[in-house]
């Protein structure tokens, strides 16, 4: 990157830049209020009310009951705690669990391990647009399914869930209904109680709050066993003492995420993006659908470029972008999301993703598709 170049972030799927108020609003509790909330003594107590507003203004993003949000470090642990949590509470009833082929890792890994210690796993397949189908899902619930686990919306190519017909199917059946909300919660509109949802995972990092910090909602009057025993934070469900400066900064952001909700300008950028690139890149094409996907993500291939060499490229002019998803980053392997809704090999490893956030201009967007375009047509021309 030479000093002319800007930088221009387009990576906000993998994390995104904490807001000042965010970290405002923990600084305090990293200095002078350092109290442990668990504590009798007065600031002690004045610390562990500022968690239950922090509790509250989680829980006001997705319509549910402060007492039904558990603070996790992070959307790994709450995907964790909500896979084996309820595959081992219900262990008698059964061991079957539904899932989907374009979960993240932090889905798939506990599934697969969870194959292991002898539960059966079904991974529901998406069409082109990478959205499941409903009958498909409702074919596959047996007498001994005990969880469906299907994410809001996916990392990689942005696409929405149709978590309402999802819900629905789930409480019919009274099956547990967890959805991994990490890219959605505070991005699109969840209500979990319109939506039937029973668990659904967030994670701070992605709503400009603070990293380690996640939250798992656990509707009222669902049985499912701890994954930290200790103490007795979290009503004995998760111990450990406090991240309070996390916590407060997650609720922060979480209240200014709410605010955002109902006047973004994000999917007119999209749009202008994905727009852009089709008219202006030869030979590329949008990997996803167009109707269902979060405003931020664009996923995007261009015929005979390998993605890892355009990637370099572009960080050497200050654009931040990813191929797939960042846990998966200098793996070879092809994107488990992209084979799933139907690229091949080599159109897989074609592709990028490039997800703006909401300071991202349409100046920012000019200056991203002219490198890109300057680098596509570089790597095409050595071969
Ligand atoms: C980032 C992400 C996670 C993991 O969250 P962490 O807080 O980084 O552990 C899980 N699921 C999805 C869909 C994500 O995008």
């Amino acid at each position: 990157m030479t000093r002319m170049d800007k930088l221009v972030y387009l990576d906000n799927a993998a994390t995104t830049k904490m807001k000042k108020n965010v970290l405002d609003s923990m600084i305090p509790f990293m200095t002078d209020a350092f109290y442990n909330p668990s504590a009798s003594y007065e600031k002690a107590k004045e610390t562990k009310k500022k968690i239950e507003t922090a509790r509250e203004q989680i829980a006001k993003v997705i319509n549910a009951k402060p007492e039904e949000i558990y603070f996790t470090s992070g959307g790994s642990e709450s995907d964790n705690w909500a896979l084996k949590g309820i595959a081992f509470s219900n262990y008698e009833k059964g061991k079957h669990i539904i899932t989907s082929a374009i979960e993240h890792p932090a889905i798939l890994s506990t599934t697969r391990w969870l194959k292991d210690q002898g539960f059966d796993i079904t991974y529901l397949n998406v069409n082109k647009d990478g959205i499941i189908n409903i009958e498909e899902l409702e074919k596959s619930i047996r007498p001994d399914t005990t969880l469906i686990s299907i994410m809001s919306a996916n990392n990689e190519i942005g696409s929405i869930q149709p978590l309402k017909e999802i819900g629905a199917i789930a409480r019919q059946h009274k099956i547990p209904f967890h959805t991994d909300a990490v890219q959605a919660f505070g991005h699109i509109k969840i209500d979990v109680s319109k939506m039937k949802i029973d668990l659904l995972s967030a994670s701070g990092h992605k709503i400009y709050g603070p990293k380690g910090v996640g939250i798992l909602y656990v509707k009222s009057g669902i049985k499912m066993e701890s994954l930290v025993h200790g103490g007795e934070q979290e009503n004995g469900r998760r111990a450990g003492t406090y991240n309070v400066p996390g916590i407060i900064g997650m609720g922060t952001a979480a209240s200014m995420a709410l605010e955002r909700l109902n006047n973004s300008s994000e999917e007119e950028i999209r749009d202008y993006f994905i727009k852009r690139i089709l008219e202006d890149i030869p030979l590329s094409k949008l990997n996803g659908g167009t109707k269902f996907r979060l405003p931020n993500n664009i996923n995007a291939r261009f015929d005979s470029v390998d993605a890892e060499a355009l990637l370099v490229m572009l960080g050497q002019r200050g654009i931040c972008a990813s191929a797939g998803s960042a846990c998966t980053a200098g793996n070879t392997e092809p994107s488990h999301v992209l084979s799933a809704i139907g690229l091949t090999s080599k159109e897989a490893n074609n592709s990028i993703r490039l997800t703006i956030s909401d300071e991202t201009t349409k100046k920012d967007v000019d200056y991203a598709v002219k490198v890109i375009k300057e680098c596509v047509g570089r790597l095409r021309g050595r071969t």
